[in-house]
């Protein structure tokens, strides 16, 4: 192991990680991530209040993805970006990869065994910028790739969870529900998902994906409270502060 001085010209950045929480898990452990994956329109419900044609075609994924580095574990105190007047919450599923996957096309019935475990986050997106560059046919990134745009909760286990279909998503914004699903109503399931997305790029450990949120989502204005939750299993608490 080297042990001279940092090779690096400036001090490196600090490792994106969320905490991970578990029968047999040691306390403080966490999850490193490398990348964070999303994916838009994965509730046909959803899909349609943003405009899409009904019925929802199932068509391909659509997928975008946030620096690593958005991340605001466990929620608190979120700054509102600046840029925006319209920030919006997105409540949704997300997926922690645990191992890398094999070379190629990664086969549905495979991808189960990639997962180590599962949160949820908001995937919070400054509405009125991803609405201008859409009706002018531009790239979306300062609408959802922005400081602080993916708060997330600790993650737990896989097996602590069983099976997603299912358990319930929310979101409470000042104690009104705002967006409720079961996670059965996902257009494309974690396995499909991992599958399409491994036709793409080549998924590691480290990997988190973000699983498209249901109808409901709404602007968020400084002072207000979240509370996410998926049944009783995992919780994510945070308010947006003053710019
Ligand atoms: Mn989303």
């Amino acid at each position: 192991m080297p042990t001279g001085p940092s090779p690096f010209v400036i001090p490196a950045p600090v490792q994106a990680s969320l905490p991970v929480r578990g029968a047999g898990l040691p306390s403080g452990a966490r999850f490193p991530v490398r990348r964070i994956y999303c994916v838009g329109r994965n509730f046909a419900d959803h899909a349609r209040e943003m405009g899409a044609a009904v019925p929802v075609e199932r068509g391909a994924p659509v997928f975008f993805l946030k620096p690593a580095d958005a991340l605001v574990p466990e929620g608190g105190a979120i700054p509102f970006p600046p840029g925006t007047t319209d920030l919006h919450h997105e409540v949704e599923l997300v997926v922690a990869l645990g191992l890398d996957a094999p070379a190629g096309v990664l086969a549905p019935g495979d991808a189960g065994a990639l997962v180590l475990g599962y949160g949820i986050g908001l995937d919070l997106t400054r509405r009125d910028l991803q609405a201008a560059a859409k009706a002018q046919g531009l790239p979306w990134d300062t609408g959802k790739s922005f400081d602080h745009a993916a708060p997330a909760s600790a993650l737990r286990p896989a097996a602590d969870l069983g099976d997603l279909a299912p358990r319930t998503l929310s979101l409470r914004v000042n104690g009104e529900l705002r967006q409720q699903a079961t996670l059965d109503r996902m257009i494309w399931t974690v396995p499909e998902i991992l599958h399409e997305l491994s036709k793409l790029y080549a998924l590691r450990a480290g990997d988190l994906v973000f699983m498209g949120t249901p109808a409901g989502v709404g602007p968020l204005q400084p002072g207000d409270t979240f509370a996410a939750t998926l049944d009783e299993a995992i919780a994510l608490h945070g308010r947006i502060a003053p710019a």
